[in-house]
């Protein structure tokens, strides 16, 4: 089997033999470290999420290109911490965005589910997978075997569902991942924040118990008479960060909205 895993680290963090991460300077409580921007490839290459619009960010990446030729910018959903750079990076390199979402593309074509972007001789599989953004999708990079996963899974943490997400999509996106990184035997998942994760499996399901535990702590605040989003939180977020609620409170709503529809 070719494309076996290679963790080389860098000072942008682990990468492997196809998939070089160029991390955005934008730290924060949610981008953890800030964004991976990922280039995919060799001569020819793809760039997955420019990241935010941060002129230093993107003139950095192009640079770091030199005479290699970007081909497409592919995002895996339309956060600004991801696509905000999109359009000034394609005017930069000359490249078309793809995006699952019309409102984020730049040029004729669209990115879907069973797509696949071959660059360099590297194929790109592209995998939909809704939930925390209605428009996350995931990519497949078959030579190295890893997943590149966006916000849908992170380097550390949790991930949120955002307003424009849901956790029913999310639950099966996740069930999807791991029936897909079990049957192809990943190696990696190269997420959009935070360290690359070199047991896909493990990871996935522990996003996937987390989540379970966090529906069971909602159910059992409702029975001790929680109602609201904000109640709920103030019981099951008790030991953590206040900074934390508000972003809590998003996650606990989606979480409602899918117990009210069970
Ligand atoms: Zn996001």
């Amino acid at each position: 089997m070719s494309g076996l895993y290679i963790p080389i680290d860098t000072p942008d963090g682990s990468r492997t033999e196809h998939a070089e991460n160029l991390l955005a300077p934008n730290p924060g409580m949610m981008t953890l470290d800030g964004t991976n921007t990922w280039v995919i490839g060799g001569e020819q290459c793809v760039v997955v999420d420019p990241g935010p619009d941060d002129e230093a960010h993107l003139l950095r990446v192009r640079d770091h290109l030199g005479d290699r030729n970007v081909t497409q910018i592919l995002l895996t959903h339309g956060h600004v911490d991801h696509s905000g750079g999109a359009r000034r990076f394609a005017e930069l390199v000359g490249a078309p965005v793809r995006a699952l979402d019309p409102a984020h593309r730049l040029g004729e074509e669209g990115l879907q589910d069973g797509d696949v972007v071959t660059v360099a001789g590297v194929e790109l599989h592209v995998y939909g997978t809704p939930g925390h953004s209605f428009d996350s999708l995931c990519f497949w990079l078959a030579q190295d075997r890893a997943m590149l996963t966006g916000d849908t899974v992170l380097g550390r943490g949790t991930t949120v569902i955002a307003q424009d997400g849901g956790l029913g999509d999310y639950l099966r996106s996740l069930d999807r991942l791991r029936a897909a990184a079990e049957e192809l035997e990943a190696l990696a998942l190269l997420p959009g924040h935070g360290p690359v994760l070199p047991d896909p499996l493990k990871a996935l399901d522990g996003y996937i118990a987390h989540r379970r535990e966090r529906l069971d702590q909602i159910r059992k605040a409702q029975a001790a008479g929680a109602r609201t989003a904000s109640e709920v939180v103030a019981i099951v977020y008790a030991d953590v960060d206040r900074a934390l609620w508000p972003v809590a409170e998003v996650s606990v709503r989606a979480q409602l909205d899918y117990l009210e529809r069970l």
